[in-house]
């Protein structure tokens, strides 16, 4: 049983650690002696009485060594939805920016549709509509979410799956994209565990019955690269650590693979004191083993939106035994973990403007939209917190993409009436289906048509829900007028006319096989050539593969040729005679 007298004294040992000055801790002091006031009699779900909860959120804050506002809002948070207090009340008692705060984090209750996930979406919408306005309220809030979620086995199975549930599909993203790594693992994992509690204890199992060998291994590691670093005269520290179980469980999901056979469950990490040092021990890091080919990422000089820095690298240790290796400054490592989010309001005041952070303008676009509650939690989810990738256009304008779109949604992107105008897609220079996952740091290339030409299967291609909604939205109008397309919109004449004028926007040369249909991945109107060494025939059964120069490529299904064809099996696309 946790008691509100031990928590107390916690949280005031907190604060004389991290040095609050006495005045501070004292307004502090005197917000918990209200909100038990007010929570007087109410108990949470474990017994333990209702204080504990918005004491504990408090030291999470104090921990991190946020301002007294945010403290005093994670003692009073949960005063307006709980008890009889008005946020009025609560303005009156310790002021606007404080009652801000405690709005963004309070719950709707007071609904006319009041279906449970609309109220879910409108508190959501209205906590990021705070946060745009002060990021302070995100940062409560993730608090408040650790600690609900970490007391998760008191409330009903339901109840446990559809918070964690929640957890992951908004509120851990939202710690990753502010850079709060150590908030996003904490949720995640707590989530993972509520909502597959055998698969965790499996992996926690396994983790812990390797123990001995682990400590083994890093420690030979740890030997030779300390050897070679000393000689060379560079600072630096070593840390190792398991990779979080919901990232080792999403592997196994994604490849299908029993934790025995994940090989990158540890990690090591090397802080050094400056950029040139890092460069350095990667390279002496390569000298010593071979890394995996592809897996060495430079974040330093490329951070992630969220403003991560450092470099990674994945090496060979022997058969089939590998090790990630994470190389960056202290400064780094702590900016990392605790998120540049939390850093810049010190130094900027409460205004989250950054560059770095242009999900963020995504994000206010999207409030200004008027969605119902449904749709604005949908495009939150798939269009704003998931990860992102950047695709250039030919001309180099960049363009930021949640990850798992296709070259429909870039087009949409770009215009509505590219989109409508879409007609193939190229990427790097090749043929692409418009149904394939761009990749980061694709150049895209958009091939359209003088004439609208957007299809219903289009919106289960697409993966952003604006995509979808602008092909909806041009079916309706047009099923509206009972024509087969409307004329263009005028709304961008400019920008459209832009589009227009790159080459990238060029109608695709007619096929030389004008009068037969072939639908590449269930698409009209791509750009193929049949195979001299076959020249299929209609009706006989054919399969298509993307050239690096002349378009698809259509052979007969059993062309002898196809074997020889290097990487035949990932360039393959599903034809159809139409
Ligand atoms: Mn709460």
């Amino acid at each position: 049983m946790v008691l509100k007298e031990d928590l107390i004294n916690e949280l005031n040992e907190v604060l004389a650690a991290k040095k609050y000055p006495e005045d501070q801790v004292a307004l502090i002091n005197e917000a918990y002696r209200f909100a038990d006031k007010q929570h007087k009699g109410q108990l949470r779900s474990s017994g333990e009485e209702y204080i504990t909860h918005p004491l504990s959120v408090a030291i999470y804050l104090a921990r991190m060594n946020v301002d007294k506002e945010m403290i005093i809002t994670g003692l009073l948070h949960d005063v307006v939805e709980d008890t009889g207090f008005t946020m009025q009340d609560l303005e009156n008692k310790y002021g606007k920016k404080i009652a801000l705060l405690v709005d963004g984090v309070t719950k709707i209750t007071k609904l006319k549709s009041a279906s449970k996930s609309d109220i879910k979406a409108e508190t959501i919408r209205k906590m990021l509509f705070t946060m745009i306005l002060d990021l302070r309220v995100i940062i409560i809030k993730l608090a408040d979410k650790i600690h609900n979620m970490s007391t998760l086995e008191h409330l009903p199975p339901e109840k446990r799956k559809r918070i964690a549930t929640e957890t992951l599909e908004i509120y851990s993203p939202l710690a990753g994209k502010l850079g709060l790594n150590i908030i996003k693992n904490r949720l995640e994992n707590l989530a993972f565990k509520a909502l597959e509690p055998n698969v965790y204890d499996e992996i926690e199992e396994f983790i812990n019955s390797n123990k001995n060998h682990r400590i083994d291994m890093i420690h030979l590691i740890s030997k030779k690269l300390k050897n070679k670093l000393e000689k060379n005269n560079i600072k630096f520290k070593i840390k190792s650590r398991v990779k979080h179980y919901y990232s080792i469980y999403t592997k196994m999901k994604k490849f299908n693979k029993k934790i025995e056979n994940i090989f990158d469950l540890y990690g090591l990490r090397i802080i050094t004191d400056n950029i040139e040092n890092c460069y350095l021990i990667f390279g002496i890091i390569h000298s010593i083993w071979k890394p995996v080919h592809g897996r060495f990422k430079d974040y330093i000089a490329n951070p992630k939106s969220n403003g991560y820095k450092s470099l990674h690298t994945t090496v060979i240790l022997g058969k089939r035994k590998f090790i990630e290796i994470q190389i960056r400054t202290k400064k780094m490592d702590e900016m990392n973990e605790f998120g540049i989010a939390a850093h810049w309001y010190y130094k900027k005041g409460n205004t989250p403007v950054d560059n770095n952070m242009k999900w963020l303008n995504s994000l206010k676009k999207v409030q200004e939209q008027k969605l119902s509650p449904q749709a604005y939690y949908q495009t939150i989810r798939s269009d704003i917190l998931k990860d992102e990738i950047y695709i250039f256009t030919p001309k180099n304008d960049i363009f930021e993409m949640p990850k798992g779109s296709t070259p429909l949604d870039f087009a949409y992107r770009i215009h509505t009436e590219v989109g409508h105008r879409c007609k193939g897609a190229k990427a790097n220079g090749n043929i692409i289906p418009l149904s394939s996952e761009l990749k980061n740091g694709m150049v895209v290339d958009i091939i359209t048509s003088k004439e609208p030409c957007p299809k219903r299967s289009w919106i289960s291609i697409c993966k952003t829900i604006q995509a979808k909604r602008k092909i909806r939205h041009y079916f309706r109008a047009n099923d509206d007028h009972g024509v087969v397309h409307e004329p263009p919109k005028k709304e961008h004449p400019e920008k459209l006319k832009k589009a227009k004028d790159r080459p990238h926007s060029q109608p695709a040369k007619k096929n030389q096989n004008k009068n037969i249909g072939i639908l590449v991945e269930g698409e009209k109107n791509m750009l193929f050539n049949f195979a001299k060494c076959c020249n299929p025939k209609p009706k006989e059964p054919i399969i298509g593969f993307v050239t690096r120069s002349r378009g698809i490529m259509i052979h007969k299904f059993d062309c002898k040729n196809i074997n020889s064809i290097k990487d035949f099996e990932n360039r393959k696309l599903n034809v159809n005679w139409s």
